[in-house]
């Protein structure tokens, strides 16, 4: 670089905000040192420039990259729905099975709970229930039997 005009940094600044007064432009049209301090400066803002713009495109993933993913998960979201179609048929039979199973067992335990009450007391049951009320405690879960299978056949419309 040669020692230069005087004038360079004025020159510098009317290229970085974009205003020439008159008589600076007249002046850097005749001094060889400033029109190369204006190509310079030009180029270099422009090189800044690009590099800001090249950051900020790298931290935007592309629109084809969005799309891709946007289309992937598309796609999962679609089979996991074809899946669970494919699949409630049998949650419900199997449901309803656990449902039919509870309710059996309910009633039978229910409409026979006193024979079953005697067949235990004959047996070795009867100390652990220790007591005359065996019948009753069936009965009991008899109800409980029953209310499950209800629910069971209730919800198995419900859940996934
Ligand atoms: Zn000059």
């Amino acid at each position: 670089m040669s020692a230069g005009c005087d004038r360079e940094p004025a020159v510098v600044r009317a290229v970085l905000e974009g205003e020439w007064p008159a008589e600076l432009s007249a002046h850097a049209a005749t001094c060889a040192d400033c029109r190369e301090v204006t190509v310079v400066t030009a180029w270099m803002q422009d090189v800044a420039r690009a590099a800001r713009s090249e950051a900020a495109a790298a931290r935007l993933p592309s629109p084809a990259a969005i799309w891709w993913k946007a289309e992937v998960l598309r796609r999962v979201e679609g089979r996991r729905e074809l899946t669970h179609r494919a699949v409630r048929p049998i949650e419900l039979f199997e449901r309803a099975t656990w449902g039919a199973v509870a309710a059996l067992a309910g009633a039978l335990g229910w409409l026979e709970a006193d024979e079953l009450g005697e067949w235990i007391a004959g047996s070795e049951l009867a100390h652990a229930l220790a007591g005359p009320d065996a019948s009753l405690a069936l009965a009991g879960v008899s109800v409980v039997l029953i209310v499950a299978s209800a629910w069971a056949v209730a919800s198995g419309g419900r859940k996934v």
